[in-house]
């Protein structure tokens, strides 16, 4: 990933291997999956939170910083992301978790610590009031100047990175699909991939996010928000006919009982059932819900025979360790 190109960046997109993942279910109800393997653009910094930096550390850099700072759990594939950024554009990092220090860290704040990332905790309580300012102020005299990223790479440039992978497929589809999802946590990479789709003149396919919260509550009207700020602000379409395109939906209803919670065994089944037929691993907190709704779906009827539908791999992986996986 280089962050002085966006045509590099484009490319990079535009090569992202689809792979055929029709499992026999699917092949029942005549559905077609492609899985577009975004968890494989680099060993190290790879999924949708790669996307979501890509402006952020460009952004960051203009501005002159050399310090960047965000917020994540134990387990954040962002904060993961983030450390690993760090390293590689020589950003140095600092990463706000919720909660104590624990003991033992979790493999992800281990890789965190190990790439140089200075981990700062703070209770649970604090983090949910997000009473940031006062806190910012303190490590703003405590470590000096820095770059605020957003949690889990949220907020307009975030949400600008992701359109590439619509973009992309596009490029690489041109329009031969009938519909393309991608699991929802604040919703920015859907809003992204939603404009990127329309960007490249596909408004008539959908982008369908497939919310991991049990309580989604006003997620809608975020992402609705967000996809007309990028079409508006940043001027991603350069016009402004877009602002109310709809070519994106949030389904709820996958979420297995909530973000972090505990799986249900038959979605452990449906887990080790999907990695076996297709050898492509997913991630337990948001992958894994989204491919599971993609199969209720097909059971339901929701896609026509004959659908061809891509899903994002949006990462997530190196969140498994720690977690019983199949
Ligand atoms: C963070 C994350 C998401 C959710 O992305 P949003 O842009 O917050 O909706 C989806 N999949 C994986 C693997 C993630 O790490």
């Amino acid at each position: 990933m280089v962050i002085d190109s966006d045509s590099d960046f484009f490319k990079l997109a535009c090569a992202v291997p689809l792979q055929n993942a029709t499992t026999t279910t699917l092949a029942k109800y005549g559905v077609e999956l492609l899985v577009r393997r975004d968890d494989l653009i680099d060993a190290g910094l790879s999924g949708n939170k790669a996307y979501k930096l890509f402006y952020n550390l460009r952004a960051a850099r203009d501005a002159g910083h050399s310090r960047l700072l965000s917020f994540g759990g134990a387990y954040s594939n962002h904060l993961h992301a983030l450390a690993m950024a760090g390293v590689r554009y020589g950003f140095s990092t600092l990463g706000v978790i919720r909660g104590e220090r624990p003991q033992h860290l979790s493999p992800t704040l281990k890789d965190a610590e190990q790439a140089g990332m200075q981990l700062i905790f703070i209770s649970r309580e604090e983090y949910q009031h997000k009473a940031f300012t006062r806190l910012l102020e303190e490590w703003n005299s405590q470590f000096g100047d820095f770059y605020l990223i957003p949690e889990g790479g949220a907020g307009l440039l975030g949400a600008r990175g992701m359109t590439l992978t619509g973009r992309a497929l596009e490029a690489q589809l041109k329009g031969d699909y009938t519909a393309v999802c991608v699991a929802c946590g604040t919703g920015t990479s859907l809003a992204g991939l939603a404009v990127g789709l329309t960007a490249a003149g596909r408004n008539d396919k959908p982008a369908l996010g497939f919310s991991v919260l049990k309580g989604d509550g006003d997620l809608g009207t975020g992402i609705a928000e967000t996809y007309r700020q990028l079409c508006a602000k940043n001027n991603e379409l350069g016009d402004d006919r877009w602002q109310n395109a709809a070519n994106w939906r949030l389904i709820s209803g996958f979420h297995a009982g909530g973000y972090g919670k505990k799986h249900p065994s038959h979605l452990f089944d449906f887990w080790r059932t999907f990695e076996q037929e297709t050898g492509i691993p997913l991630d337990p907190m948001y992958t894994l819900k989204m491919m599971w709704g993609i199969h209720c779906l097909a059971r339901q009827g929701y896609w026509s025979r004959g659908a061809r539908i891509v899903a994002i791999h949006s990462g997530g992986l190196q969140g498994r360790r720690g977690f019983v996986c199949p």
